[in-house]
């Protein structure tokens, strides 16, 4: 053997430690970029830029991953009159966790009452001085602030989210939004506006279409079917940055708040409320979903999570589950043991429309907003039926969010409207909600992941991977 060869064969080696165990290594720089937060924040707030390169690289494939991978999931399927069962599973999935989280944030709210805690005066005062600016104009900083952390324009922003025209308090009103969210009168704006659920309606269709056709499409289906493993293996390509690409994301931000010396003071605010949520979602991901993993599968959930942990973790730096979708797809088809078909075809629909983390977050922030609110204005009453219409209202809400950074911000807004609750004192929470999106990102997307496994188990395929 020469020397060439010998040298080689050992970066080969050392590459293939690398991909293997990639998710460590994301730790890692997790783990680095926090410690140079605090050691020198300026210089990690410097490094946002590689941060955003990352965050672009990943967002530049969601548009075309998603239409190629719904399409080659309803490929997989075969035919789609046999999309109706595995559909079904999905969306029951998808009720049925965001209901559960939903309840397990109300549940701890109305243990621990960070609500209560809160310093009634300091409270009343914070929201009378965030009073004195007009809800329009609270609207416009909103507006402003998600067109900075989401790279959209404010018009597109104003298109994502509508609740920032208009709000709902009606039942009907709300829905009819909803269902408007499925569909585009141009897909192209769609698909520029990263507007995902029409692109996702418009495949699934138009799948579904070319299933009934055989051979008559056969090049067109080969061909969206060779584009969709470009872009895995692409995606493939960009995970050997990540670490990098991480460490500069979450430095970055983190740092930005540290050397505005926000990090700490903001979060000693309102510790209770932060703890009360983060504890909500802990349990939310590791013993509710992990319990339905076992429950359905029969497979060692945390084995699962430790394999999907690169995604999860891509999640938690981007803060958003659509930006996180090619990492995902990738993890669960190739590391999880979740199969192409069902990773293609539940995980996109996942990312956009299933939101545990955002409505365990939703329900916990409108009741602890409640709490202050009915201590401050004693004519308001925290009754049961506010909780059940926070409830309802939280699960529609977190169904309706974009998986970008904040957007369950917004859509909170329809909870706490639908609640009878004043919508400045969403102040209250605001400082700190970059930080909890990044934990809720996190819980979605482990959610839309067992999600995945599930739906693969009722299609009768096997997830070995993670056994
Ligand atoms: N950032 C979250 C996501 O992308 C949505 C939210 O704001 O809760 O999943």
């Amino acid at each position: 053997m020469t020397d060439d060869t010998r040298s080689s064969s050992a970066i080969g080696r050392a590459f293939r430690y690398y991909q293997s165990n990639l998710g460590l290594f994301i730790v890692l720089s997790i783990v680095l970029a926090l410690a140079l937060v605090f050691i020198a924040p300026h210089f990690a707030a410097s490094l946002h830029l590689g941060g955003e390169i990352f965050l672009n690289l990943l967002k530049m494939i969601v548009v075309p991953l998603v239409v190629t991978s719904v399409m080659c999931g309803i490929f997989g399927m075969g035919d789609v009159r046999k999309l109706g069962k595995p559909g079904g599973v999905a969306v029951l999935y998808y009720l049925t966790t965001t209901v559960l989280a939903v309840i397990v944030g109300l549940i701890l709210v109305n243990l621990f009452s960070p609500g209560a805690g809160m310093d009634r005066e300091e409270a009343a005062d914070e929201v009378a001085e965030r009073q004195k600016t007009s809800l329009a104009d609270k609207k416009l900083a909103i507006s402003k602030a998600l067109a900075r952390e989401t790279g959209l324009s404010p018009d597109q922003v104003r298109k994502v989210f509508p609740e920032l025209e208009d709000q709902p308090s009606e039942w009907t009103g709300i829905v009819k939004n909803l269902v408007m969210m499925l569909f585009t009168d141009n897909l192209f704006a769609s698909a520029t506006g990263a507007d995902l659920l029409p692109l996702i309606v418009f495949s699934i269709l138009f799948a579904g279409m070319l299933t009934t056709m055989g051979s008559k499409v056969g090049q067109l289906t080969t061909l969206i079917e060779q584009a969709n493993n470009a872009l895995l293996s692409f995606i493939m390509l960009l995970m050997c940055v990540a670490p990098v690409g991480i460490l500069c994301m979450v430095a970055g931000r983190f740092g930005v708040a540290q050397a505005n010396d926000e990090l700490i003071s903001e979060l000693i605010n309102v510790l209770g409320y932060f703890v009360t949520v983060v504890v909500g979602l802990g349990f939310h991901a590791l013993v509710t979903l992990p319990i339905i993993y076992w429950l359905v599968t029969k497979k060692n959930p945390y084995l699962f999570i430790k394999n999907m942990m690169e995604a999860i973790l891509t999640a938690f730096s981007t803060a958003s589950s659509s930006a996180t979708l090619p990492v995902t797809i990738e993890c669960a088809s190739r590391k999880a043991g979740v199969s192409r078909k069902s990773s293609e075809f539940v995980l996109p629909l996942g990312a956009t429309i299933n939101m545990d983390g955002t409505a365990l977050y939703e329900a916990a922030a409108a009741l602890f907003i409640a709490q202050i609110y009915s201590a401050v204005e004693p004519s308001f009453d925290l009754s049961l039926v506010t909780q059940l219409v926070i409830a309802v209202t939280a699960t529609l809400a977190a169904i309706g969010a974009a998986g970008i950074p904040e957007a369950g911000l917004v859509t909170m807004l329809i909870v706490l409207n639908a609640a009878g609750l004043p919508i400045n004192y969403i102040a209250l929470i605001l400082s700190v909600d970059w930080l909890l999106d990044r934990f809720r990102t996190a819980v979605n997307v482990f959610g839309d992941s067992v999600g995945a496994a599930v739906v693969d188990r009722t299609l009768g395929e096997r997830t070995d991977a993670s056994s």
